[in-house]
C-alpha cells in the first residue's frame, strides 16, 4: 500500500507524574498559539472498498510549537477543555476543515472526497447554539450540510440534554453523526437507542488483533452485525496492515481508516491514496 509519510513522529507528550504546574502553563500557551497561528490541520483518508476510493477525511488538529515541536492532541485537548479555549480552537478547525473540503470541491470536482469528518469535544457540544456555529461556518465556506460529519465520543453525549439537542438540530441541518471509538464507553448499545447516529467509528482497540481468531474478533463481527442492523455505516479505526484489513473486509467492513491507507498530512493525494486491496 502507498504509505504516506509526510508527518513527524517526534512528540511531546506529558509524563504521567507531571506537575500540575506544567498543565497550567500548557493551557496559558494555547492562547498564545491561537494568536501566533500555531495550529494546523491534517487530513487523513477513510477509504471505500473494494476500490479503495477515498471517501472521505478525517480532520485531525496539529500544534507546532515553536520549543517543544509537535504536541500530540492527545496532551493539549483536555487541557483546552479544562480551560475552555476548546470552543475557540474548536471552531477554527471546524472552519477550517470546512473551507479545506469545498477548495477540493472546486479544484478536483469528483475527485474529492464526499466528506469530512470533525472532532468535536463534550464542551462544545454542550454549548447552547453549537449547531448555529455549524451552519454558520457551512454558510461561509459553501460547503453542503450533507459533506460534513461530526465524530463525537460516548461520553460527550452520556449525560443527555444539550448535547443530544445539538445532535438532533445538526441531523436537521443535514449534517452526519459519528459516534467515535466506539465500543470502548460504558454504554455503547444503550445510546444507539437515544442518540442520533449516522456512522460508527470501531475503535481501534477491536482492529489490532482482527487477524487473530479471538475475542476483538467476536467484538469486532457483532459491531459491524449491530452497525448494518440498524441500518448505520460502520468505520474501522486504526488499520495498520494489509491482513487487518482484508480481514475486516471478510466481515463486511466497507470503510476503513489507519496507517495503512494513509497517515493524516497536510494535503493528501487521493489519487495515489486509492489503493485497492489484494484479490482475497
Ligand atoms: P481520534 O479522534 O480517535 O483520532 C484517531 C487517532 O488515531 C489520531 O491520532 C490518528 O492520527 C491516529 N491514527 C489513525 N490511524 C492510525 C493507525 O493506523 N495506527 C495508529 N497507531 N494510530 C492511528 P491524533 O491525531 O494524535 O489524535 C488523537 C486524539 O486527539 C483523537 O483521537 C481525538 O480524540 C483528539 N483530536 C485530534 N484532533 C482533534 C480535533 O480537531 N478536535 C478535537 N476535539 N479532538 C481532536
Ligand atoms: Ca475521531
Ligand atoms: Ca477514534
Ligand atoms: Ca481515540
Amino acid at each position: 500500500a502507498a504509505k504516506q509519510t509526510g508527518e513527524p513522529v517526534r512528540r511531546w507528550t506529558p509524563a504521567l507524574d507531571e506537575r500540575a504546574g506544567e498543565h497550567v502553563r500548557l493551557g496559558a500557551e494555547i492562547r498564545t498559539a491561537l494568536d501566533l497561528g500555531q495550529f494546523r490541520v491534517v487530513y487523513q483518508p477513510i477509504v471505500e472498498l473494494p476500490a479503495g476510493r477515498v471517501a472521505a477525511v478525517e480532520a485531525l488538529v496539529r500544534w507546532e510549537h515553536p520549543v517543544r515541536g509537535l504536541v500530540s492532541p492527545a496532551a493539549f485537548i483536555p487541557v483546552a477543555e479544562r480551560n475552555g479555549l476548546i470552543v475557540e480552537l474548536g471552531e477554527w478547525i471546524l472552519r477550517t476543515a470546512c473551507h479545506r473540503l469545498a477548495a477540493w470541491r472546486a479544484g478536483l470536482g469528483p475527485g474529492a472526497p464526499d466528506r469530512i469528518s470533525v472532532n468535536v469535544s463534550a464542551r462544545q457540544l454542550a454549548r447552547p447554539h453549537f449547531a448555529a456555529t455549524v451552519a454558520a461556518a457551512l454558510a461561509d465556506s459553501g460547503l453542503p450540510a450533507s459533506c460534513l460529519a461530526v465524530e463525537v465520543t460516548e461520553t460527550a453525549v452520556f449525560e443527555g440534554g444539550q448535547a443530544v439537542v445539538a445532535l438532533h438540530e445538526l441531523r436537521a441541518l443535514g449534517v452526519r453523526i459519528a459516534l467515535d471509538d466506539f465500543g470502548t464507553g460504558h454504554s455503547s448499545l444503550g445510546l444507539l437507542q437515544t442518540v442520533p447516529v449516522d456512522i460508527l467509528k470501531v475503535d481501534k482497540s477491536f482492529v489490532d488483533n482482527v487477524t487473530e481468531a479471538g475475542r476483538h474478533t467476536v467484538i469486532a463481527d457483532a459491531l459491524f452485525q449491530v452497525t448494518a442492523g440498524l441500518g448505520l455505516t460502520a468505520v474501522a479505526e486504526g488499520v495498520e496492515t494489509a491482513a487487518q484489513a482484508e480481514a475486516l473486509q471478510r466481515l463486511g467492513y466497507r470503510y476503513l481508516q489507519g496507517y495503512h491507507f494513509g497517515r493524516p498530512v497536510a494535503d493528501p493525494d487521493f489519487a495515489a491514496a486509492r489503493t485497492p486491496l489484494r484479490a482475497a
